[in-house]
């Protein structure tokens, strides 16, 4: 879930290029050269742009323990909304489907967001496609049934932050007041609910100190550890 258009709302919870595109005649979703994967639009700029931006993203991925292993579908929307507010996405686990914003529809929302500003509307886009995309992969990998959705926000942002450009991530490292070293403790559910770019922020920073990385994703995927308040 991509919460954090208008205010931030209290959400305790959200390689290759594609050898070949076609339209299917009967309207399904339309196969990426990437198995597995499937893009419902008939926009063909836009179908060959989601499926790169997956395929570009896999090796990363799957070296940080997100393996992909079952079918996903990416269908988009003019609106979209869960029961805390706007969203730029969302991963419906019940579908194992990707909802994205129409990249128009995206555009609008993106300009009412102040607090995305840093990242250009493009790489926006592009990093929202690939935040859902992981919560689909954490949804095929992960061992135990998440209860804190902070724990799969993390994996999420952490993600989208380090698929940014060098200099994008340096602006929005300035937009949020977070410096190294994070605590588990600061990057909490509470946080994600009032501030998600600091939490995306903090879960990067946290995610890119040694020791933590791929290892910290692969525990919260286990359940060893949990960004939970106050775990049991
Ligand atoms: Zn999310």
């Amino acid at each position: 879930m991509t919460s954090g258009m208008g205010k931030f709302l209290l959400v305790a919870l959200v390689a290759m290029s594609c050898a070949f595109t076609f339209l299917a005649a009967n309207g399904a979703p339309l196969a990426c050269g990437t198995p597995l994967v499937r893009v419902d639009t008939e926009d063909r700029t836009l179908h060959a742009r989601i499926c790169e931006i997956v395929a570009s993203a896999l090796p990363m991925l799957d070296g940080c323990h997100l393996k992909l292993t079952k079918p996903v579908t990416i269908t988009f929307s003019d609106n979209l909304e869960n029961a805390h507010g706007s969203c730029f996405g969302l991963f419906h686990p019940d579908r194992k489907q990707v909802e994205l914003l129409t990249p128009r529809a995206f555009a609008q929302a993106h300009d009412k967001s102040e607090s995305w500003h840093a990242i250009p509307l493009a790489e926006h886009f592009d990093a929202i496609a690939l935040h859902e995309f992981v919560h689909a992969l954490v949804d095929q990998t992960a061992v135990v049934e998440r209860s804190c959705t902070a724990d799969e926000e993390y994996i999420a942002y952490a993600m989208q932050i380090e698929s940014l450009s060098d200099a994008t991530r340096s602006r929005l490292l300035k937009a949020v007041d977070a410096s190294p070293p994070i605590a588990m403790e600061e990057i909490n559910p509470l946080l994600l609910g009032f501030a998600p770019p600091s939490f995306a922020v903090k879960s990067w920073l946290h995610f890119s100190e040694p020791g933590n990385g791929c290892d910290f994703v692969q525990k919260l995927m286990r359940g060893d550890v949990t960004l939970w308040l106050y775990p049991e």
